[in-house]
């Protein structure tokens, strides 16, 4: 395929959060390019959990019937501490079920969806360098065409960067990760499972290594509804206490405590472990003509680690913004903080507690023997607040919010 030279808007990373962007510029009529360094269709490590939000996101996109095709999740069973609760999606102003599709698929069914939609998807194609004019507007972006074939440069008049947790155009731009605030190291992998139906998604929250030593997250098992099951850890850690856990035999050990109630066959599939930064716990999320969105832009709930709905979310909002026309470098950082400000800063605020030795040995029992607390926490870790909720759970996690980032030394998305 011959490369394009030029483009309105170029999007850089074809994930969730970049396709999503890619989709809904090329709808709103803007000359759009998808640029990613993989060849599609690619694995991401992840736990394919799909949220009720990150269904709404795939509604919006038309592909809520594809995606409830794959498998339908009613809600979260949480296990731990003597105690395992049945805890249902909240419905309400979101879709009252969930879902997980393995990313090799989903990633390429967005990115299909954006290439419908209009916009030119390249792959295989790295982005290694920006050029500005003066006044610091990225003017192209220089793409490494792979061994021995050289570079290809394409100019924009708008760039949306959607290059995930590393961010390696973003750190060109000037992005900072801040790791003293609380950020994720997880794994996952694929086994089979007799019980790859199962319409509950599984939490183990009281998580235990192989000397029976508590550790600051959790295990989980998501059902693929293809045979195998994706089954995972994922542990809090910050600059001050780091998590000293080795994700490969944590997870090796986790899956050989849940083998004969899971019914899981021998291997683990193509396990990988990353680490995720959090909460928007970074700076430097925009500039004159560009803008980071999705894991690029810390995206990622503290408190479990998803970050497909917000990478799709801010996919759209991106786009809503190149879209209106204006200021991006004022705008962006403040519709980010707008939409996940509060419930960002309270959430990492309660990810870090569980970092600190014995917190949660005292906390986890008695959280757990509270199904109404338990409702409580599934809202606010599932991130199913919207901003047009009222009810109580929203108005506390809101005011907490409110709270929380007033003690901010550095509130989400701030330099
Ligand atoms: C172990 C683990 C489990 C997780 N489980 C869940 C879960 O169950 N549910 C959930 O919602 N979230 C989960 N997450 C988080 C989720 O995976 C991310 O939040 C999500 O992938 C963010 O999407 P994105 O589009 O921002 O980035 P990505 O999906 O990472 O996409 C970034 C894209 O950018 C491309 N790229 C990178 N650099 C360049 C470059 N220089 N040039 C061109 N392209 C480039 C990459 O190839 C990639 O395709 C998990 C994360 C981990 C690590």
């Amino acid at each position: 395929m011959r490369l394009p030279d030029a483009t309105d808007v170029l999007v850089v990373g074809a994930g969730p959060a970049g396709s999503a962007a890619a989709a809904w510029t090329a709808r709103a009529g803007l000359d759009t390019v998808l640029a990613d360094a993989q060849v599609f269709p690619r694995d991401k490590t992840c736990g394919d959990g799909l949220t009720p939000r990150a269904i709404a996101e795939l509604d919006r996109l038309g592909l809520g019937d594809w995606v409830r095709g794959h498998t339908v999740n009613c809600g979260l069973r949480a296990a731990g501490f003597g105690q395992e609760l049945l805890l249902p999606w909240p419905g309400g102003s979101l879709p009252d079920h969930g879902s997980a599709v393995p990313r090799t698929e989903l990633d390429d069914k967005i990115r299909a969806t954006a290439q419908e939609s209009g916009a030119t998807c390249i792959d295989g194609v790295r982005a290694v360098d920006v050029e500005r004019d003066a006044a610091g507007a990225v003017t192209a972006v220089v793409f490494d065409l792979g061994k021995d074939k050289g570079t290809h440069t394409i100019t924009c008049k708008r760039l949306v960067v959607a290059d995930g947790v590393r961010s390696p155009l973003g750190r060109i731009l000037g992005r900072e990760w801040h790791r003293d605030t609380v950020y994720g190291v997880a794994g996952r992998s694929y086994v089979k499972s007799a019980r790859t139906d199962d319409p509950w998604i599984s939490s183990h929250l009281e998580l235990r290594g192989e000397h029976n030593e508590l550790l600051p997250g959790y295990g989980w098992i998501f059902p693929l509804g293809d045979g195998e099951i994706n089954l995972g850890v994922g542990a809090l850690a910050t600059a001050k206490r780091p998590a000293k856990i080795q994700i490969r035999p944590l997870m090796e050990y986790y899956a050989s405590l849940q083998r004969d109630d899971w019914e899981l066959g021998p291997d683990l599939r193509l396990p990988t472990s990353a680490m995720l930064p959090m909460g928007g716990a970074v700076s430097g999320v925009a500039g004159p003509n560009w803008m980071l969105i999705g894991d690029a832009a810390a995206c990622v709930n503290p408190l479990n680690g998803e970050g497909i709905d917000y990478g799709l979310e801010t996919g759209r909002f991106a786009a809503d913004l190149l879209v209106s026309n204006e200021n991006i470098e004022q705008r962006w950082p403040a519709i980010l903080t707008e939409h996940y400000g509060l419930a960002f800063s309270i959430a990492r605020r309660l990810a870090g507690l569980i970092t600190v030795p014995n917190l949660l040995s005292t906390a986890g029992p008695i959280g757990m023997r509270s199904h109404v607390l338990m409702t409580f926490a599934l809202r606010v870790m599932g991130n199913l607040v919207t901003d047009e909720d009222r009810d109580v759970t929203a108005r506390i996690w809101r005011w907490a919010g409110k709270r929380s980032i007033q003690l901010d030394d550095r509130p989400p998305f701030s330099a």
